[in-house]
Protein backbone atom coordinates (compact mmCIF):
# COMPACT_ATOMS: atom_id res chain seq x y z
CA UNK A 1 0.00 0.00 0.00
CA UNK A 2 1.21 3.23 -0.95
CA UNK A 3 1.61 6.08 1.76
CA UNK A 4 1.81 10.07 0.74
CA UNK A 5 3.55 12.97 2.69
CA UNK A 6 3.44 15.93 2.15
CA UNK A 7 6.23 18.71 1.84
CA UNK A 8 7.14 22.16 0.28
CA UNK A 9 8.03 22.10 -3.60
CA UNK A 10 10.75 23.97 -4.47
CA UNK A 11 12.07 22.98 -7.60
CA UNK A 12 9.14 21.90 -9.89
CA UNK A 13 9.33 18.57 -11.80
CA UNK A 14 8.33 14.82 -10.96
CA UNK A 15 11.65 12.14 -9.48
CA UNK A 16 11.15 9.08 -9.79
CA UNK A 17 13.34 6.58 -7.97
CA UNK A 18 14.68 4.53 -5.21
CA UNK A 19 15.36 6.33 -2.09
CA UNK A 20 18.71 6.77 -0.89
CA UNK A 21 19.26 7.54 2.86
CA UNK A 22 21.44 10.09 2.91
CA UNK A 23 23.25 12.18 5.63
CA UNK A 24 24.39 8.23 6.73
CA UNK A 25 24.21 7.44 11.09
CA UNK A 26 28.10 7.01 11.97
CA UNK A 27 27.42 6.18 15.53
CA UNK A 28 27.97 2.69 14.99
CA UNK A 29 31.25 2.84 14.04
CA UNK A 30 32.23 5.69 16.28
CA UNK A 31 31.04 3.35 19.39
CA UNK A 32 32.95 0.36 18.20
CA UNK A 33 36.30 2.47 17.04
CA UNK A 34 39.01 1.89 19.30
CA UNK A 35 41.50 5.13 19.78
CA UNK A 36 45.36 4.38 20.15
CA UNK A 37 47.83 6.77 22.11
CA UNK A 38 47.05 10.60 21.76
CA UNK A 39 50.25 11.27 19.12
CA UNK A 40 48.77 8.83 16.82
CA UNK A 41 45.04 9.88 17.01
CA UNK A 42 46.51 13.84 16.00
CA UNK A 43 48.04 12.21 13.26
CA UNK A 44 45.53 9.79 11.93
CA UNK A 45 43.29 13.57 12.19
CA UNK A 46 45.80 15.39 10.25
CA UNK A 47 46.01 12.64 7.48
CA UNK A 48 42.63 12.33 7.56
CA UNK A 49 42.38 16.74 6.94
CA UNK A 50 45.16 16.52 3.90
CA UNK A 51 43.39 13.31 2.49
CA UNK A 52 39.71 14.67 2.48
CA UNK A 53 41.25 18.11 1.00
CA UNK A 54 42.72 16.45 -1.83
CA UNK A 55 39.85 14.65 -2.84
CA UNK A 56 37.69 17.93 -2.77
CA UNK A 57 40.18 19.33 -4.82
CA UNK A 58 39.94 16.42 -7.04
CA UNK A 59 36.22 17.06 -7.21
CA UNK A 60 36.66 20.44 -7.87
CA UNK A 61 38.37 19.71 -10.74
CA UNK A 62 35.95 17.51 -12.09
CA UNK A 63 32.73 20.08 -11.20
CA UNK A 64 35.36 22.64 -13.13
CA UNK A 65 35.54 20.72 -16.18
CA UNK A 66 32.15 19.95 -16.47
CA UNK A 67 31.38 23.88 -16.13
CA UNK A 68 29.39 22.80 -13.02
CA UNK A 69 30.96 26.29 -11.43
CA UNK A 70 28.56 26.73 -8.67
CA UNK A 71 28.51 23.46 -7.33
CA UNK A 72 32.67 23.70 -7.65
CA UNK A 73 33.27 26.90 -5.83
CA UNK A 74 30.89 25.12 -2.96
CA UNK A 75 33.28 22.43 -2.64
CA UNK A 76 35.82 25.06 -3.30
CA UNK A 77 34.42 26.38 0.27
CA UNK A 78 34.50 23.07 1.80
CA UNK A 79 38.41 22.59 0.67
CA UNK A 80 39.40 25.56 2.21
CA UNK A 81 37.34 24.35 5.75
CA UNK A 82 39.29 21.61 5.92
CA UNK A 83 42.74 23.22 5.39
CA UNK A 84 41.65 26.21 7.84
CA UNK A 85 44.50 26.69 10.48
CA UNK A 86 41.94 27.32 12.83
CA UNK A 87 39.90 24.36 12.57
CA UNK A 88 43.03 22.25 12.26
CA UNK A 89 44.23 23.81 15.41
CA UNK A 90 41.00 23.19 17.28
CA UNK A 91 40.73 19.70 16.25
CA UNK A 92 44.43 18.71 17.39
CA UNK A 93 43.35 20.47 20.79
CA UNK A 94 39.97 18.28 21.02
CA UNK A 95 42.05 15.15 20.09
CA UNK A 96 44.49 16.15 22.75
CA UNK A 97 41.53 16.42 25.38
CA UNK A 98 39.35 13.45 23.99
CA UNK A 99 41.91 11.17 22.70
CA UNK A 100 39.74 9.93 19.94
CA UNK A 101 40.64 11.60 16.63
CA UNK A 102 37.19 10.82 15.26
CA UNK A 103 35.29 11.89 18.22
CA UNK A 104 37.13 15.02 18.47
CA UNK A 105 37.08 16.29 14.29
CA UNK A 106 32.95 15.46 14.78
CA UNK A 107 33.07 17.99 18.56
CA UNK A 108 35.91 20.57 17.04
CA UNK A 109 32.85 21.17 13.88
CA UNK A 110 29.84 20.66 16.39
CA UNK A 111 31.46 23.57 17.69
CA UNK A 112 32.14 25.60 15.36
CA UNK A 113 28.46 24.95 13.27
CA UNK A 114 26.44 25.65 16.48
CA UNK A 115 28.24 29.50 16.29
CA UNK A 116 26.86 29.64 12.52
CA UNK A 117 23.24 28.14 13.60
CA UNK A 118 22.80 31.26 16.34
CA UNK A 119 23.06 33.77 13.64
CA UNK A 120 19.81 35.51 12.29
CA UNK A 121 20.67 35.82 8.84
CA UNK A 122 19.24 31.93 6.91
CA UNK A 123 22.57 32.35 4.44
CA UNK A 124 24.64 32.19 7.63
CA UNK A 125 22.63 29.24 9.64
CA UNK A 126 22.95 27.37 6.48
CA UNK A 127 27.10 27.26 6.64
CA UNK A 128 26.81 25.03 9.53
CA UNK A 129 25.45 22.20 7.44
CA UNK A 130 28.80 22.61 5.22
CA UNK A 131 30.87 22.63 8.75
CA UNK A 132 29.36 19.61 10.18
CA UNK A 133 29.01 17.94 6.13
CA UNK A 134 33.49 18.71 6.08
CA UNK A 135 33.68 17.23 9.83
CA UNK A 136 31.48 13.88 8.71
CA UNK A 137 33.95 13.70 5.92
CA UNK A 138 36.78 13.26 8.05
CA UNK A 139 35.18 12.05 10.67
CA UNK A 140 34.40 8.90 8.12
CA UNK A 141 37.80 8.62 6.32
CA UNK A 142 39.37 8.03 9.89
CA UNK A 143 36.57 5.63 10.91
CA UNK A 144 36.89 3.95 7.10
CA UNK A 145 32.97 4.50 6.37
CA UNK A 146 32.60 4.10 2.55
CA UNK A 147 30.58 6.62 0.90
CA UNK A 148 27.27 5.59 -0.71
CA UNK A 149 27.53 3.57 -3.67
CA UNK A 150 25.04 4.02 -6.75
CA UNK A 151 23.82 1.08 -8.25
CA UNK A 152 21.56 0.93 -11.76
CA UNK A 153 18.46 2.74 -10.32
CA UNK A 154 18.24 6.50 -10.38
CA UNK A 155 18.12 7.76 -6.70
CA UNK A 156 16.03 10.10 -5.01
CA UNK A 157 18.55 11.63 -2.07
CA UNK A 158 16.95 11.85 1.44
CA UNK A 159 17.74 13.00 4.53
CA UNK A 160 16.72 15.54 7.31
CA UNK A 161 19.73 17.75 5.92
CA UNK A 162 21.70 16.84 3.66
CA UNK A 163 25.41 17.92 3.16
CA UNK A 164 25.97 19.57 -0.07
CA UNK A 165 28.70 17.57 -0.81
CA UNK A 166 26.64 14.56 -1.37
CA UNK A 167 24.66 15.79 -3.99
CA UNK A 168 27.81 17.82 -5.37
CA UNK A 169 29.70 14.25 -5.58
CA UNK A 170 27.13 12.09 -7.42
CA UNK A 171 26.49 12.54 -10.99
CA UNK A 172 23.54 14.69 -11.89
CA UNK A 173 21.98 11.81 -14.47
CA UNK A 174 21.79 9.38 -11.60
CA UNK A 175 19.92 11.68 -8.71
CA UNK A 176 16.26 11.60 -9.68
CA UNK A 177 15.40 14.27 -6.83
CA UNK A 178 15.76 15.38 -3.55
CA UNK A 179 14.24 15.38 -0.22
CA UNK A 180 14.46 17.00 2.77
CA UNK A 181 13.46 17.12 6.07
CA UNK A 182 14.23 20.59 7.28
CA UNK A 183 15.81 23.23 4.63
CA UNK A 184 14.55 25.84 2.51
CA UNK A 185 15.34 27.93 -0.78
CA UNK A 186 18.73 29.20 0.12
CA UNK A 187 20.08 26.12 2.32
CA UNK A 188 22.91 24.73 -0.29
CA UNK A 189 21.92 21.42 -0.88
CA UNK A 190 18.95 23.27 -2.59
CA UNK A 191 21.23 25.66 -4.54
CA UNK A 192 23.00 22.88 -5.74
CA UNK A 193 19.81 20.81 -7.00
CA UNK A 194 18.60 24.19 -8.44
CA UNK A 195 21.55 24.88 -10.46
CA UNK A 196 21.19 21.26 -11.92
CA UNK A 197 17.66 21.38 -12.00
CA UNK A 198 16.96 18.17 -9.87
CA UNK A 199 12.86 17.74 -8.37
CA UNK A 200 13.25 18.89 -4.77
CA UNK A 201 10.71 18.68 -2.10
CA UNK A 202 11.65 20.46 1.46
CA UNK A 203 10.20 20.83 5.09
CA UNK A 204 8.82 17.13 5.20
CA UNK A 205 9.98 17.25 8.89
CA UNK A 206 9.14 13.95 10.90
CA UNK A 207 7.11 12.78 8.41
CA UNK A 208 10.51 12.08 6.78
CA UNK A 209 11.22 8.55 9.10
CA UNK A 210 8.38 6.80 6.81
CA UNK A 211 10.84 6.47 4.64
CA UNK A 212 13.28 3.49 4.16
CA UNK A 213 16.34 2.91 2.19
CA UNK A 214 15.53 1.73 -1.32
CA UNK A 215 12.16 2.36 -1.25
CA UNK A 216 10.48 3.20 -4.64
CA UNK A 217 9.13 6.99 -4.45
CA UNK A 218 7.90 9.58 -6.77
CA UNK A 219 8.43 13.05 -5.98
CA UNK A 220 6.21 15.77 -7.53
CA UNK A 221 8.88 18.89 -7.30
CA UNK A 222 5.45 21.42 -7.72
CA UNK A 223 3.24 20.15 -5.22
CA UNK A 224 5.57 19.08 -2.68
CA UNK A 225 3.44 15.53 -2.95
CA UNK A 226 5.66 12.11 -2.11
CA UNK A 227 4.28 9.17 -2.73
CA UNK A 228 6.12 5.97 -1.22
CA UNK A 229 6.13 2.42 -2.79
CA UNK A 230 3.17 3.59 -5.10
CA UNK A 231 1.04 1.01 -6.90
CA UNK A 232 1.19 0.14 -10.99
CA UNK A 233 -1.83 2.33 -11.33
CA UNK A 234 -0.51 5.66 -9.61
CA UNK A 235 3.06 5.41 -11.80
CA UNK A 236 0.61 5.63 -14.35
CA UNK A 237 -1.17 8.55 -13.62
CA UNK A 238 2.20 10.01 -13.35
CA UNK A 239 3.21 9.05 -16.82
CA UNK A 240 1.47 11.87 -18.13
CA UNK A 241 3.16 14.36 -16.36
CA UNK A 242 7.01 13.20 -16.72
CA UNK A 243 5.93 13.01 -20.57
CA UNK A 244 4.71 16.65 -20.25
CA UNK A 245 7.74 17.76 -18.29
CA UNK A 246 9.91 16.26 -21.25
CA UNK A 247 8.27 18.20 -23.52
CA UNK A 248 8.08 21.47 -21.61
CA UNK A 249 11.80 21.30 -20.82
CA UNK A 250 12.72 21.14 -25.02
CA UNK A 251 10.06 23.68 -25.36
CA UNK A 252 11.82 26.10 -22.68
CA UNK A 253 15.25 24.98 -24.64
CA UNK A 254 14.16 26.49 -27.75
CA UNK A 255 12.73 29.72 -26.07
CA UNK A 256 15.94 30.16 -25.14
CA UNK A 257 17.09 32.06 -27.55
CA UNK A 258 13.54 33.98 -28.66
CA UNK A 259 13.02 37.35 -27.62
CA UNK A 260 10.15 38.57 -24.80
CA UNK A 261 8.16 40.51 -27.24
CA UNK A 262 4.40 40.59 -27.97
CA UNK A 263 2.33 39.52 -30.34
CA UNK A 264 2.33 43.29 -31.65
CA UNK A 265 6.12 44.02 -31.43
CA UNK A 266 6.46 45.12 -28.18
CA UNK A 267 9.95 44.17 -26.59
CA UNK A 268 10.44 43.32 -23.00
CA UNK A 269 13.62 42.39 -21.65
CA UNK A 270 14.27 39.92 -19.15
CA UNK A 271 17.46 39.49 -17.09
CA UNK A 272 18.71 37.08 -14.11
CA UNK A 273 19.17 38.34 -10.44
CA UNK A 274 22.11 36.67 -9.58
CA UNK A 275 24.48 37.12 -6.10
CA UNK A 276 27.77 35.97 -7.84
CA UNK A 277 29.38 36.22 -11.15
CA UNK A 278 29.37 32.32 -11.33
CA UNK A 279 25.41 32.70 -11.55
CA UNK A 280 25.57 33.74 -15.14
CA UNK A 281 26.48 30.73 -16.85
CA UNK A 282 23.92 29.23 -15.78
CA UNK A 283 21.06 32.05 -16.49
CA UNK A 284 22.13 32.39 -19.52
CA UNK A 285 20.67 28.90 -20.55
CA UNK A 286 17.52 29.87 -19.43
CA UNK A 287 17.86 33.13 -21.94
CA UNK A 288 18.57 35.90 -19.81
CA UNK A 289 19.34 39.24 -21.28
CA UNK A 290 22.21 40.57 -18.68
CA UNK A 291 21.55 40.51 -14.84
CA UNK A 292 19.43 43.38 -13.73
CA UNK A 293 20.05 42.58 -9.96
CA UNK A 294 23.80 41.35 -8.75
CA UNK A 295 23.20 41.08 -5.14
CA UNK A 296 26.80 42.57 -3.60
CA UNK A 297 26.14 41.97 0.09
CA UNK A 298 27.14 38.38 -1.13
CA UNK A 299 30.61 39.68 -1.93
CA UNK A 300 31.10 40.90 1.68
CA UNK A 301 28.85 37.54 3.22
CA UNK A 302 30.92 34.30 4.08
CA UNK A 303 34.08 36.11 4.80
CA UNK A 304 35.98 37.25 8.24
CA UNK A 305 36.11 41.33 7.18
CA UNK A 306 35.89 43.83 4.77
CA UNK A 307 36.39 42.60 0.63
CA UNK A 308 38.93 45.28 -0.24
CA UNK A 309 38.81 47.37 -3.64
CA UNK A 310 40.92 44.69 -5.54
CA UNK A 311 38.34 42.08 -4.22
CA UNK A 312 35.39 43.65 -5.31
CA UNK A 313 36.85 44.50 -8.61
CA UNK A 314 37.34 41.32 -9.14
CA UNK A 315 34.35 39.84 -8.81
CA UNK A 316 32.37 43.00 -10.62
CA UNK A 317 34.53 42.76 -13.57
CA UNK A 318 33.83 38.57 -13.66
CA UNK A 319 30.17 39.69 -13.96
CA UNK A 320 30.32 42.64 -16.53
CA UNK A 321 32.36 40.56 -18.74
CA UNK A 322 30.68 37.46 -18.39
CA UNK A 323 27.60 39.77 -20.13
CA UNK A 324 29.38 40.36 -22.87
CA UNK A 325 28.38 44.35 -23.28
CA UNK A 326 24.74 43.27 -21.95
CA UNK A 327 23.83 45.27 -19.15
CA UNK A 328 24.93 44.56 -15.40
CA UNK A 329 23.09 45.87 -12.88
CA UNK A 330 25.02 45.89 -9.53
CA UNK A 331 23.52 46.87 -6.35
CA UNK A 332 25.22 48.37 -3.66
CA UNK A 333 26.12 46.35 -0.73
CA UNK A 334 22.43 45.70 1.12
CA UNK A 335 23.29 44.62 4.24
CA UNK A 336 21.40 44.93 7.44
CA UNK A 337 17.16 43.87 7.61
CA UNK A 338 17.67 40.09 7.55
CA UNK A 339 21.53 39.98 6.36
CA UNK A 340 23.42 41.18 9.32
CA UNK A 341 27.35 41.26 8.57
CA UNK A 342 29.24 40.24 12.12
CA UNK A 343 32.38 42.14 11.01
CA UNK A 344 30.81 45.48 10.77
CA UNK A 345 29.49 45.20 14.74
CA UNK A 346 26.23 46.84 14.30
CA UNK A 347 24.51 46.15 17.48
CA UNK A 348 20.81 44.21 17.54
CA UNK A 349 17.92 45.90 16.53
CA UNK A 350 14.07 45.91 17.61
CA UNK A 351 12.86 46.32 14.20
CA UNK A 352 16.24 45.34 11.75
CA UNK A 353 13.98 45.98 8.39
CA UNK A 354 13.17 49.21 9.35
CA UNK A 355 16.65 50.14 10.99
CA UNK A 356 19.95 50.59 10.18
CA UNK A 357 20.68 48.94 6.47
CA UNK A 358 21.74 49.12 3.21
CA UNK A 359 22.02 52.63 1.71
CA UNK A 360 22.01 53.96 5.64
CA UNK A 361 24.72 52.55 6.00
CA UNK A 362 27.07 53.01 3.14
CA UNK A 363 26.71 57.02 3.39
CA UNK A 364 28.03 56.83 6.92
CA UNK A 365 30.44 54.62 6.19
CA UNK A 366 33.13 55.93 3.66
CA UNK A 367 35.43 52.84 4.66
CA UNK A 368 32.89 50.70 3.18
CA UNK A 369 31.53 52.43 0.05
CA UNK A 370 34.26 54.41 -1.43
CA UNK A 371 36.01 51.10 -2.58
CA UNK A 372 32.62 49.55 -3.68
CA UNK A 373 31.50 52.79 -5.74
CA UNK A 374 35.39 52.23 -7.00
CA UNK A 375 35.42 48.98 -8.26
CA UNK A 376 31.95 49.40 -9.89
CA UNK A 377 33.55 52.32 -11.63
CA UNK A 378 36.59 50.35 -12.51
CA UNK A 379 34.69 47.17 -13.40
CA UNK A 380 32.31 49.58 -16.04
CA UNK A 381 35.30 49.52 -18.05
CA UNK A 382 35.02 46.02 -19.39
CA UNK A 383 31.20 46.34 -20.75
CA UNK A 384 28.25 48.21 -19.49
CA UNK A 385 28.00 48.25 -15.62
CA UNK A 386 24.95 50.00 -13.61
CA UNK A 387 25.02 51.13 -9.89
CA UNK A 388 21.53 50.58 -8.29
CA UNK A 389 21.08 51.97 -4.51
CA UNK A 390 18.82 50.34 -2.49
CA UNK A 391 16.54 51.41 0.23
CA UNK A 392 16.39 54.91 -0.97
CA UNK A 393 13.56 56.70 0.54
CA UNK A 394 14.51 60.86 -0.59
CA UNK A 395 16.08 63.00 -2.98
CA UNK A 396 18.53 63.70 -0.78
CA UNK A 397 20.20 60.02 -0.31
CA UNK A 398 20.48 59.77 -3.90
CA UNK A 399 22.03 63.17 -4.14
CA UNK A 400 24.51 62.31 -1.40
CA UNK A 401 25.02 58.63 -3.44
CA UNK A 402 26.19 60.83 -6.72
CA UNK A 403 28.59 63.18 -4.88
CA UNK A 404 30.03 60.33 -3.78
CA UNK A 405 30.33 58.85 -7.07
CA UNK A 406 32.20 61.98 -8.05
CA UNK A 407 34.43 62.08 -5.62
CA UNK A 408 35.25 58.34 -6.76
CA UNK A 409 36.31 59.17 -10.12
CA UNK A 410 37.91 61.91 -9.09
CA UNK A 411 40.12 59.54 -6.45
CA UNK A 412 40.48 57.12 -9.46
CA UNK A 413 41.81 59.74 -11.56
CA UNK A 414 44.38 60.98 -8.74
CA UNK A 415 45.41 57.11 -8.84
CA UNK A 416 45.87 56.65 -12.37
CA UNK A 417 43.24 53.83 -12.94
CA UNK A 418 40.98 53.46 -15.95
CA UNK A 419 37.08 53.50 -15.13
CA UNK A 420 33.71 54.05 -17.10
CA UNK A 421 32.22 57.42 -17.27
CA UNK A 422 29.01 55.52 -18.79
CA UNK A 423 28.39 53.78 -15.32
CA UNK A 424 23.97 54.60 -15.43
CA UNK A 425 23.08 55.32 -11.62
CA UNK A 426 19.77 53.74 -10.27
CA UNK A 427 17.82 53.39 -7.42
CA UNK A 428 15.44 50.21 -6.27
CA UNK A 429 12.07 51.52 -5.13
CA UNK A 430 11.31 49.23 -2.63
CA UNK A 431 9.83 51.80 -0.21
CA UNK A 432 6.53 53.68 -0.14
CA UNK A 433 8.43 56.83 0.12
CA UNK A 434 10.37 55.94 -2.95
CA UNK A 435 6.93 55.14 -4.65
CA UNK A 436 5.49 58.02 -4.07
CA UNK A 437 8.47 60.61 -5.09
CA UNK A 438 9.20 58.81 -8.54
CA UNK A 439 8.10 62.21 -10.73
CA UNK A 440 10.73 64.22 -8.54
CA UNK A 441 13.31 61.19 -7.99
CA UNK A 442 13.26 60.49 -11.96
CA UNK A 443 14.71 64.06 -12.64
CA UNK A 444 17.84 62.29 -10.91
CA UNK A 445 18.31 59.17 -11.47
CA UNK A 446 19.30 56.98 -14.99
CA UNK A 447 16.38 54.35 -14.19
CA UNK A 448 14.46 52.65 -11.39
CA UNK A 449 13.94 48.75 -10.72
CA UNK A 450 11.04 48.14 -8.36
CA UNK A 451 11.63 45.73 -5.48
CA UNK A 452 8.42 44.10 -4.93
CA UNK A 453 9.73 41.71 -2.06
CA UNK A 454 10.19 45.03 0.38
CA UNK A 455 7.81 47.28 -1.24
CA UNK A 456 4.80 44.59 -0.43
CA UNK A 457 6.14 44.25 2.99
CA UNK A 458 6.25 48.09 3.51
CA UNK A 459 3.57 49.07 1.93
CA UNK A 460 1.40 46.23 3.90
CA UNK A 461 2.91 46.66 7.03
CA UNK A 462 3.57 42.47 6.52
CA UNK A 463 6.49 41.56 7.50
CA UNK A 464 8.04 39.04 4.53
CA UNK A 465 9.25 36.40 6.35
CA UNK A 466 6.48 35.99 8.70
CA UNK A 467 4.79 32.90 7.84
CA UNK A 468 1.39 33.20 10.22
CA UNK A 469 0.53 36.75 7.62
CA UNK A 470 1.79 35.00 4.39
CA UNK A 471 -1.77 35.02 3.12
CA UNK A 472 -1.91 39.11 3.19
CA UNK A 473 1.54 39.75 1.46
CA UNK A 474 0.40 39.86 -1.96
CA UNK A 475 1.96 41.62 -4.77
CA UNK A 476 -1.57 42.24 -6.43
CA UNK A 477 -2.89 44.19 -3.51
CA UNK A 478 -4.28 47.76 -5.21
CA UNK A 479 -2.10 49.54 -2.98
CA UNK A 480 0.77 48.04 -4.22
CA UNK A 481 -0.08 48.20 -7.92
CA UNK A 482 -0.98 51.87 -7.98
CA UNK A 483 2.82 52.43 -6.30
CA UNK A 484 4.51 49.92 -9.27
CA UNK A 485 1.98 52.40 -11.55
CA UNK A 486 2.78 55.37 -10.39
CA UNK A 487 6.51 54.20 -10.97
CA UNK A 488 6.33 52.60 -14.48
CA UNK A 489 4.61 56.38 -15.31
CA UNK A 490 7.27 58.76 -13.73
CA UNK A 491 9.61 56.86 -15.40
CA UNK A 492 8.57 56.58 -19.03
CA UNK A 493 6.89 60.52 -18.42
CA UNK A 494 10.65 61.33 -17.58
CA UNK A 495 12.27 59.31 -20.53
CA UNK A 496 14.27 56.54 -18.29
CA UNK A 497 13.77 52.98 -18.35
CA UNK A 498 11.79 51.27 -15.45
CA UNK A 499 12.20 47.79 -14.62
CA UNK A 500 11.41 45.16 -11.84
CA UNK A 501 13.67 43.10 -9.81
CA UNK A 502 11.46 41.73 -6.51
CA UNK A 503 10.23 38.14 -6.91
CA UNK A 504 6.61 39.87 -8.29
CA UNK A 505 8.60 39.39 -12.29
CA UNK A 506 8.68 35.78 -11.84
CA UNK A 507 5.31 35.86 -11.85
CA UNK A 508 3.80 34.92 -15.44
CA UNK A 509 0.18 37.22 -14.82
CA UNK A 510 2.35 39.73 -13.10
CA UNK A 511 4.53 40.46 -15.91
CA UNK A 512 1.17 41.03 -18.01
CA UNK A 513 -0.19 43.56 -15.87
CA UNK A 514 3.42 45.35 -16.04
CA UNK A 515 3.66 44.83 -19.46
CA UNK A 516 0.40 47.19 -19.73
CA UNK A 517 1.76 49.83 -17.31
CA UNK A 518 4.93 49.97 -19.84
CA UNK A 519 7.64 48.33 -18.00
CA UNK A 520 10.69 47.70 -20.06
CA UNK A 521 12.81 45.07 -18.04
CA UNK A 522 11.72 42.30 -15.75
CA UNK A 523 14.81 40.67 -13.61
CA UNK A 524 14.59 37.28 -11.95
CA UNK A 525 15.80 33.99 -10.76
CA UNK A 526 17.29 32.53 -13.99
CA UNK A 527 14.85 29.54 -14.03
CA UNK A 528 11.57 31.39 -14.21
CA UNK A 529 12.75 33.44 -17.13
CA UNK A 530 10.77 30.39 -19.69
CA UNK A 531 7.84 30.76 -17.91
CA UNK A 532 7.40 35.02 -18.74
CA UNK A 533 8.85 34.69 -21.38
CA UNK A 534 6.35 32.35 -22.56
CA UNK A 535 3.63 34.66 -21.59
CA UNK A 536 5.02 37.76 -23.64
CA UNK A 537 5.05 35.89 -26.73
CA UNK A 538 1.59 34.53 -26.45
CA UNK A 539 -0.17 38.45 -25.42
CA UNK A 540 -0.19 42.16 -27.18
CA UNK A 541 0.43 44.46 -25.82
CA UNK A 542 -3.24 45.67 -26.48
CA UNK A 543 -4.53 43.09 -24.34
CA UNK A 544 -2.18 43.34 -21.42
CA UNK A 545 -3.50 46.87 -21.30
CA UNK A 546 -7.17 45.78 -21.37
CA UNK A 547 -6.65 43.27 -18.70
CA UNK A 548 -4.45 46.26 -16.30
CA UNK A 549 -7.64 48.66 -16.57
CA UNK A 550 -10.13 45.85 -15.86
CA UNK A 551 -7.55 45.59 -12.62
CA UNK A 552 -7.11 49.21 -12.05
CA UNK A 553 -11.31 48.99 -11.30
CA UNK A 554 -10.62 45.72 -8.61
CA UNK A 555 -10.51 46.53 -5.28
CA UNK A 556 -9.01 43.56 -3.38
CA UNK A 557 -5.83 41.67 -4.31
CA UNK A 558 -7.32 38.47 -3.87
CA UNK A 559 -10.17 39.24 -6.15
CA UNK A 560 -7.42 40.15 -8.80
CA UNK A 561 -5.47 37.61 -8.46
CA UNK A 562 -8.03 35.16 -8.67
CA UNK A 563 -9.58 37.69 -12.14
CA UNK A 564 -6.08 36.81 -13.91
CA UNK A 565 -5.69 33.12 -13.26
CA UNK A 566 -9.18 33.28 -14.98
CA UNK A 567 -8.28 35.50 -17.72
CA UNK A 568 -5.01 34.48 -18.37
C1 LIG B 1 13.40 43.43 -3.25
O1 LIG B 1 13.29 43.96 -2.14
O2 LIG B 1 12.44 43.23 -4.00
C2 LIG B 1 14.73 42.97 -3.72
C3 LIG B 1 14.88 42.54 -4.94
O3 LIG B 1 15.76 42.99 -2.87
P1 LIG B 1 16.01 41.93 -1.67
O4 LIG B 1 15.09 40.78 -1.91
O5 LIG B 1 17.44 41.59 -1.77
O6 LIG B 1 15.65 42.73 -0.47
MG1 LIG C 1 14.98 44.68 -1.04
Amino acid sequence: MSEKIQGKGVIAGIAVGRIMLAGQNIDGYLVNYKPADTETEKKKAQDALDAVAEKLQKNIEMLKSKEMLEQAAIMEAHRMLAQDPAMGELIMTKTEELGNAPAAVLKAAEENAAIFESMDDEIFRGRAVDIRDVGKRIAKYILGVKEPELGEDKVVLCGQEIEPSVIAGLPTEKIAGVILGAGSTTCHAVIIAKARAIPTVVGVGDAIDKVADEDPVIVDGETGEILIRPSEEERAGYNEKIQKQQELKAHYAELAALPAVTTDGVRVELMANIGSHMDIDNAKSYGCEGVGLFRSEFVFMGRQDIPTEEDQFKAYKEAVEKCEGKTCVIRTMDIGGDKPLPYLNIPPEENPFLGYRAVRISLQRRDLFMPQIKAILRAGVYGKAAIMVPMVINVSEFKRVKAFIEEAKMELVHEGKEYSDKVEVGIMVETPAAAVMTPVLAKYVDFFSIGTNDLVQYTLAVDRGNASISYLYNHFNPAVLQLIYKTITSARENGIWAGMCGEMASDPNAAVLLLGMGISELSMSAPSIPRVKEKIRSISSLKAKEVLADVLKMEDGDEIKAYLQKVL
